[in-house]
């Protein structure tokens, strides 16, 4: 079991945090995952089609047993059984399971992109993960999160402490 990944989670319909919440439950009750790490909620400004509600974004550090195509094939079994339709591209959406990084591992595949390729330019990405990985560095950047989360605009990204 020792490969580590960091999961990016969204959801901006219903309850957004128990939508989190709930699929942070369901990665940890696979026999082959281990939830190591999970950041705090935080609520972000809708990217792309703006005219929607506002999502809340988390990220979580696994340890797990599966390849990056098992991991991805279980997350997006995990998106149908918590009920999300195929909606619109950026539209509203029940929860959204990316895989962000696999070990430092690069792999540009149909269908699998790792790490992901736009997890740099967003915040909503990076304001969870640099606050549960802020030294991990980038593979094909070279940069750390936290630097990567310094270049962005983070104005429409606000932590929730609760
Ligand atoms: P979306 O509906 O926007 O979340 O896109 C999901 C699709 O993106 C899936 O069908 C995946 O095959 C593909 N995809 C490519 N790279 C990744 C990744 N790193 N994590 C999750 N999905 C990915």
């Amino acid at each position: 079991m020792s490969n580590h990944a960091f999961i990016a989670l969204g959801s901006n319909i219903g309850d957004k945090g128990g939508n989190c919440k709930r699929a942070i439950s369901l990665i940890s009750k696979h026999a082959d995952c281990t939830v190591l790490k999970v950041s705090s909620f935080y609520e972000t400004e809708p990217w792309g089609v703006v005219e929607q509600d506002k999502f809340i974004n988390m990220a979580v550090e696994i340890e797990t047993a599966l390849s990056p195509f098992e991991l991805l094939e279980f997350l997006k079994g995990l998106e149908k059984e918590m009920g999300r339709t195929k909606a619109e591209r950026w539209g509203p959406r029940l929860i959204d399971l990316d895989i962000i990084f696999y070990n430092d591992k690069i792999i540009d595949e149909k269908g699998l992109n790792v790490p992901h390729p736009h997890m740099h330019e967003r915040a909503f990405v990076l304001a969870p993960l640099s606050e549960i990985a802020p030294d991990f560095i980038h593979p094909l950047l070279g940069k750390s999160i936290s630097e990567l989360f310094k270049s962005v605009d983070s104005s429409g990204v606000k932590k929730i402490t609760q």
